[in-house]
C-alpha cells in the first residue's frame, strides 16, 4: 500500500469486529443513493442512437447480471441466487422494455430520465404495498434501475470494481456481500450493523475481514483512500500512519504464525487433557459450505439455517424442493449429524411473504409463524424427516417460550411421521427432536422442556439480546451487548444443568460458541457440543486440547461468582495469557 503522505492524517474509526483477519487497500466507497438523473431533450436525429444506448445498456447490465448469477449459484446454490434471477427478468421484461423505447420516441427526452421515470413508477408502486415481501423486491427493482442508468452513462458499477478494494458502505445486505465476493474484496467497512448479523456471518464464511457499525465511515472516508481494517480488534484506520501499519502488520503475523500452529489440527480429537470430548460442530447457512467445515475438522453441523433457502424468493419452496437441499446437506455430512433449525423467519431475518410488524424481534418470527401456518409447517417437516434415512438427521425449533409451543411443535413432527408411513415413505423413525434455548422464558424452563425433547441448544445471538433487552443489530447499543454479563452465565449454566439433570445433551450454537476467550468457561460449564463457523474451528479445538476439564470447571466457577461483565472478561484474558500465551486474543 502506499505510505500516507505526512499532510493527510490518520483516522482512526472504532466498530466492532465481525470477522477476523488484517487488510491494507484502497476504499470503495459504496453508496446506494440514487444517480442524480436531468431531464433532457433531444433532437429528433439524436433518437436512433438514444434508443441504441439503452439498448445497449441493457444488454450490458444483463451481462453483469448474468455474471453474478453464475458466481451466486457457486457460492451459495441455485435457490439462494434467484434474487438476481428475478433482477434480470425485469431486464427481459419486452413490454416494459417497449415502453420506454416508445417515451424515448414520443417525448425526445434522454434515455436516463425515461429509465428512472418509468422503472421509478413501478417502484413507488411496490412501495406503496402494504406487502413487505413487495417493499424487498422494489429494492431490487431500484438496483436494476441504477444498474442500466450506470451503464447508459458507462459509468463504473461495483460489480465491476477493478482490482482489489476494502468496502466502505452504511449497511451491507448478505446479497451487497456475495456480490463484491466476486471482487478481490479486503475487507468490509460499516457505519451500521451488529457482529451477529447475517451480513456480519457471511462475512465470516467468505473468510472475508469485516468491522461493523463504525458509524461515520462513510462520512470519513473517501474512494481510493488509504484504509488499514483490522477485524480481530474491530478497528479501521484511514491513512493509517507508519506506526498503525506496523503493529498491525504485527498482529497479523501473530495471528499467521499462530494459524500455522494449527494446521494438522482438523484430524486430531476435540477433548480435553483429561479425555474429556467436546462436540465441535459447524454453524452453516449453505450445503456449499460443507467441504470447508470438513476440512476445519467438523464434527457435523450443530446448527443449519433452513430459512437461507428462502433468500430472494417470493413464496416458500415445496416439499420435494426443499427435500432435496436437506437429503445433498445430509448426504455431504454423513457419518456425522445435521442439526437442521425449522425456518427462522421474521425477525431481521427473510420472509417470503413478509409482513409489516413495528417491533420484528418480539413479533411473528421463527416457530410462532410456522405453528400458525400449519400447511407450510407440515410441508418443512415431511421434507426433513424424508432427508432422515441414513438416520443422521436431527430436528430443531427456534425462538421457543413456552412448553405449549414445543409440544405443538411435537405433534406436528408425530403427525408428519404418521403421513409419511401411511403413504410408505421411508424416514428415520427415531429423528432426535431438539429446542433451542434462545428466549429467557424457555431458559427458565429448560428443565421441563429437557423433560420433552432429545436436545437443547443455547442460542446466545438471541437469548442475549431478549435476557439484556439489546438489539443485537444496533450499533449504538453494542457495548451492552455483553455475553460475560453474569446474568448471562447465570442462565447459560442453569440451562447445562437442567439439560443435565434429564440427561439430555446441551449444546450451544450462538456466536459466543466461537469466541475463543469463552471457550474455557464454556467447556469448564459443562456443554457438550460447541457449534462454530467453520473458520475458527481449528483454534477453539486447539484451546479445548490444552486444557484439564477439572481446571476448566474451576475457571467457570471462578467466572461465575464474578459481578460484572468486565470482571469476567478481564478474569478470562488473564487466564489466556498465563496458560495459552501462543492464542493471540484481542480485547
Ligand atoms: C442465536 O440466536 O444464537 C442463533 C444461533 O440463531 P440466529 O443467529 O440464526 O438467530
Ligand atoms: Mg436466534
Amino acid at each position: 500500500m502506499n505510505v500516507p503522505q505526512a499532510a493527510r492524517e490518520e483516522i482512526i474509526l472504532k466498530g466492532f469486529a465481525a470477522a477476523p483477519g488484517i487488510a491494507f487497500g484502497p476504499a470503495y466507497l459504496y453508496s446506494k443513493e440514487a444517480p442524480l438523473v436531468e431531464m433532457k431533450d433531444i433532437a429528433r436525429e439524436e433518437l436512433e442512437a438514444e434508443v441504441q444506448r439503452l439498448r445497449n445498456a441493457n444488454a450490458r447490465s444483463e451481462k453483469e447480471l448474468q455474471k453474478i448469477l453464475a458466481f451466486a449459484e457457486q457460492k451459495l446454490g441455485a435457490q439462494n441466487a434467484r434474487i438476481f434471477e428475478a433482477q434480470i427478468m425485469i431486464l427481459n421484461d419486452e413490454i416494459l422494455m417497449k415502453a420506454m423505447e416508445q417515451r424515448i420516441a414520443a417525448e425526445l427526452k434522454n434515455a436516463e430520465y425515461i429509465v428512472a421515470d418509468e422503472i421509478g413508477k413501478y417502484r413507488r408502486r411496490m412501495l406503496e404495498s402494504p406487502d413487505e415481501y413487495m417493499h424487498e423486491r422494489a429494492h431490487d427493482v431500484e438496483d436494476v434501475m441504477h444498474r442500466i442508468i450506470r451503464n447508459i452513462r458507462d459509468q463504473k458499477l461495483f460489480s465491476r470494481l477493478d482490482g482489489e478494494a476494502i468496502i466502505i458502505s452504511e449497511t451491507l445486505t448478505p446479497a451487497d456481500t456475495v456480490i463484491f465476493s466476486r471482487n478481490q474484496v479486503l475487507g468490509y467497512a460499516t457505519d451500521l450493523g451488529g457482529v451477529s448479523s447475517h451480513a456480519a456471518l457471511l462475512s465470516r464464511s467468505l473468510k472475508i475481514p469485516a468491522v461493523v457499525g463504525l458509524r461515520s465511515a462513510t462520512r470519513c472516508v473517501n474512494t481510493g483512500d488509504d484504509i488499514a481494517i483490522d477485524g480481530y480488534g474491530g478497528i479501521v484506520a484511514v491513512n493509517p500512519s507508519p506506526a498503525t501499519i506496523e503493529r498491525l502488520r504485527n498482529t497479523a503475523r501473530r495471528f499467521r504464525e499462530f494459524e500455522e500452529q494449527l494446521v494438522g489440527m482438523a484430524e486430531l480429537p476435540a477433548e480435553t487433557l483429561d479425555h474429556r470430548s467436546i462436540e465441535l460442530s459447524s454453524n452453516i447457512e449453505f450445503a456449499e459450505e460443507i467441504p470447508f467445515a470438513r476440512i476445519q475438522g467438523s464434527a457435523g453441523v450443530g446448527l443449519y439455517r433452513t430459512e437461507s433457502q428462502l433468500i430472494g424468493r417470493g413464496e416458500y419452496p415445496g416439499e420435494d424442493e426443499q427435500y432435496e437441499v436437506y437429503k445433498s446437506v445430509a448426504d455431504g455430512v454423513y457419518p456425522h449429524s445435521v442439526i437442521f433449525r425449522t425456518f427462522d423467519v421474521g425477525g431481521d431475518k427473510l420472509m417470503p411473504d413478509a409482513v409489516s410488524e413495528e417491533n420484528p424481534f418480539l413479533g411473528w418470527r421463527g416457530i410462532r409463524m410456522m405453528l400458525d401456518r400449519p400447511e407450510l409447517f407440515m410441508a418443512h417437516l415431511r421434507a426433513l424427516l424424508r432427508a432422515s434415512v441414513r438416520k443422521n438427521v436431527r430436528i430443531m425449533f427456534p425462538m421457543i417460550s413456552s412448553l405449549h409451543e414445543v409440544r405443538r411443535s411435537k405433534e406436528y413432527v408425530e403427525k408428519a411421521k404418521k403421513e409419511l408411513k401411511e403413504q410408505q415413505i421411508r424416514f428415520d423413525e427415531k429423528t432426535k427432536v431438539g429446542v433451542m434455548i434462545e428466549v429467557p422464558s424457555a431458559a427458565l424452563l429448560a428443565d421441563e422442556i429437557a423433560s420433552e425433547v432429545d436436545f437443547l441448544s443455547i442460542g446466545t445471538n438471541d437469548l442475549i439480546q431478549y435476557m439484556l433487552a439489546v438489539d443485537r443489530d444496533n450499533s449504538y447499543v453494542a457495548p451492552l451487548f455483553q455475553q460475560f454479563h453474569p446474568a448471562v452465565l447465570r442462565m447459560i449454566r442453569m440451562v447445562i444443568e437442567a439439560g443435565h439433570k434429564k440427561h439430555v445433551w446441551v449444546g450451544m450454537c450462538g456466536e459466543m460458541a466461537g469466541d475463543p476467550l469463552a471457550t474455557i468457561l464454556l467447556v469448564g460449564m459443562g456443554l457438550d457440543e460447541l457449534s462454530v463457523v467453520p473458520p475458527v474451528l481449528p483454534e477453539i479445538k486447539k484451546i479445548v486440547r490444552s486444557i484439564r476439564h477439572r481446571e476448566a470447571k474451576r475457571i467457570a466457577e471462578k467466572a461465575l461468582s464474578l459481578q460484572t461483565a468486565e470482571d469476567v472478561k478481564k478474569f478470562l484474558t488473564d487466564v489466556m495469557k498465563q496458560k495459552l500465551p501462543e492464542i493471540p486474543i484481542e480485547v
